[in-house]
């Protein structure tokens, strides 16, 4: 019931310098230097950094795909590749099937992954518009089912989606906001943004012209090509959150997510860019006919892989971690996440001096130590 990490170098994403940190149950009791215990099981970090659990705010939890036929659908996500990507909050979505993956079954894996030891949240819709939902209505369902904290993720700007009109976008975007308000979520409406000459064009338009705040957006997939990036950073000046896509472990490519965001970093957005991972997401390739000639099976795993090539290539921890941490909290509205603070879930990805993950906590329970994972109550080797 109560641990003590001893020996952090700890980020909250601040540098806090090396703490103990006090876990009692599922929550982080106290952080502070040279912490005495009495009865505390104690586990010696020395060597060891601390950074909070990560979110990834846009995964296939239930796999996606599907766009080159029944044999192009990716399978379902595993508890262990989550723990492994040192991911401790996750947020399940459908994507361009929404007729053969059903919501409940996204709920059922979500509650899945709960029992399993993460955190686990929903998105109502699919790419389609009109959305499908679990209760016939938005508003019903963000009101209704806890786990719901948005819709999407709707397609826009992509041959594949429903070719939602600026009117379509708004009623939805109304309704979740309302939603949210209602139920004191985010109510966020994620959109998928492809690779369509209108970009988010549309999206600007609804900022414009209605009521609605720019925060109740956030577009992902924003490092698909220039013209986004460049929307994209047009977008976070008017105060605006956008989601980079990391994808596959592969960070090498000019507009990798681990790359953009290290500008958007250095032009001082650090506190408006997320990244996910669109884990088990197929990542289709298209001829310039819009023809599907292949796809690879997004990782979540990624999520840490392009974190970590950030930090490598110079982005400060604290401003390059705040992107998979504090901010889709914030951005989500995702109550004790994302922090290392007293009273905030014990939510903590320890990593070795060379930025490995070492180690997994979430919500007090230790799920991964010295690289093992623990599945079905053992510790398995990696
Ligand atoms: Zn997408």
């Amino acid at each position: 019931m109560i641990k003590v990490l001893r020996n952090l170098e700890v980020y909250s994403p601040e540098p806090l310098g090396r703490c103990d940190i006090l876990i009692a149950n599922d929550k982080i009791a106290l952080v502070e230097k040279h912490l005495k215990v009495p009865l505390a099981e104690v586990l010696d970090f020395t060597g060891k950094i601390a950074f909070p659990g990560l979110i990834d705010c846009h995964v296939h939890i239930t796999g996606g795909g599907g766009e080159g036929g029944f044999a192009s659908r990716t399978p379902e996500l595993l508890f262990s590749d989550l723990v492994k990507g040192g991911i401790t909050t996750v947020v399940g979505c459908l994507g361009t099937d929404g007729v053969t993956r059903s919501l409940e079954n996204l709920y059922a894996k979500a509650k899945a992954l709960e029992e399993e030891g993460v955190t686990s949240f929903l998105y109502t819709g699919s790419y389609r518009v009109p959305p499908v939902t679990f209760t016939g209505n938005l508003m019903k369902d963000l009101m209704l089912i806890d786990k719901v904290i948005g819709v999407g993720e709707i397609a826009i700007s992509d041959h594949r989606s429903s070719q939602p009109t600026i009117e379509e976008i708004k009623r939805i975007a109304a309704d979740a906001r309302v939603g949210g308000m209602l139920s004191k979520k985010a109510g966020v409406v994620n959109l998928h943004v492809g690779d369509g000459p209108y970009g988010i064009e549309m999206l600007f338009e609804i900022v414009r012209t209605t009521e609605i705040p720019i925060t109740q957006f956030l577009p992902t997939h924003m490092n698909r090509n220039e013209k986004l990036l460049e929307e994209g950073l047009r977008w976070v000046q008017m105060g605006g959150f956008v989601d980079l896509t990391t994808g596959d472990e592969d960070t090498r490519g000019d507009l990798a997510a681990a790359k953009i965001l290290q500008k958007y970093v250095e032009l001082g957005f650090e506190n408006l860019v997320t990244m996910s991972s669109d884990g088990q997401g197929s990542l289709p390739k298209f001829n310039e006919k819009k023809e599907f000639i292949g796809f690879k099976v997004g990782r979540v795993t990624s999520l840490f892989a392009h974190l970590r090539t950030a930090i490598k290539n110079g982005v400060p921890i604290q401003k390059a971690l705040k992107s998979v941490t504090v901010n889709p909290a914030r951005a989500l509205r995702l109550c004790g996440k994302g922090i290392i603070r007293e009273g905030y879930d014990a939510d903590i990805l320890i990593v070795d001096s060379d930025l490995n993950v070492d180690a997994v906590v979430a919500k007090g329970k230790i799920l991964m130590k010295d690289k093992n994972v623990l599945v079905t109550g053992t510790f398995e080797e990696r």
